[in-house]
């Protein structure tokens, strides 16, 4: 029975490419409005993961459930995307010869839900929604610039405005900090515990100050399943997720 605060619920998902188990009876339960950071050593299968989860990969065996009645088992990767699955990717998607502002506006308007032109005037009421985000993102200052012109940590806080437009109840993000500056690494976990409670985000990272910075639960993927789960603390005094880090 899962519980009516779930957002996301795996239960003993296998996936195998060619007879090896990237994921091996891994079970996850996110709650709704959490911020989970994931973390594991390369291989661990975080991404493998996040692939069961939009529908990317299809699992050998396992439930995953998105709310308490999408089986994501059954789904595409659009039905999942629209069913409010949003996932960053480390290299941004976005428009460069478009400035800031256009391509929050083309993201609204590129939602099934929305189906807008992309010729029509902007409600007022879309406008505001933009703004907002622009101000969520911290780029208000630079809503006229071309996003090509945008720094690195920019354009990522660019993309996860673009998602945002499309109103995701649960967030993926793949390492959503790498090349960034401590600042702009700083600014971006404030803005990850702003968004949650209203969103769901999973995070995939290996900048432990930065996990550490997001203050939620940790899980720690090791070949294919969890190994440990807890605040940060507990998992890295944990005598197992030690020695995966450091024993070989
Ligand atoms: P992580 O993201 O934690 O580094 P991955 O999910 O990318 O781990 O990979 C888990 C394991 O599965 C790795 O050993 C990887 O080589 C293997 N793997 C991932 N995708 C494929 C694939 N498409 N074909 C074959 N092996 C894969």
């Amino acid at each position: 029975d899962l519980s009516h605060k779930v957002i996301l619920y795996l239960e003993d998902i296998s996936v195998s490419f060619d007879g090896f188990k990237a994921l091996n009876n891994l079970s996850l339960t996110i709650d709704a409005g959490e911020l989970r950071a994931i973390i594991g050593p390369n291989g661990a299968g975080k991404t493998t993961m996040m692939d069961v989860i939009t529908g990317k990969t299809r699992p050998d065996s396992g439930k995953a459930f998105f709310g308490q009645t999408l089986d994501l088992t059954r789904m595409n990767e659009p039905e999942i995307a629209h069913a409010g699955i949003g996932r960053k990717f480390q290299k941004p998607t976005i428009f460069e010869n478009h400035s800031v502002f256009e391509n929050l506006e083309l993201a609204m308007k590129t939602d099934k839900r929305v189906w807008k032109s992309l010729f029509a005037q902007l409600s007022g009421e879309e406008r505001d929604r933009v703004s907002d985000t622009l101000k969520r993102i911290r780029l208000q200052t630079e809503a006229d610039r071309p996003a090509g012109l945008l720094s690195h940590g920019q354009k990522q806080w660019l993309e996860i405005g673009m998602l945002l437009m499309q109103e995701p109840r649960l967030l993926l993000l793949d390492e959503p900090v790498a090349g960034m500056t401590d600042e702009e690494t700083e600014r971006t976990a404030e803005l990850f515990v702003s968004l949650a409670g209203q969103h769901s985000l999973v995070v995939v990272e290996h900048d432990m100050s930065f996990v550490e910075a997001l203050g939620g639960q940790v899980t720690v993927l090791h070949e294919g399943s969890v190994l440990a789960e807890g605040s940060l603390a507990k998992v890295q005094a944990d005598p197992r997720v030690i020695e995966v880090y450091l024993g070989r």
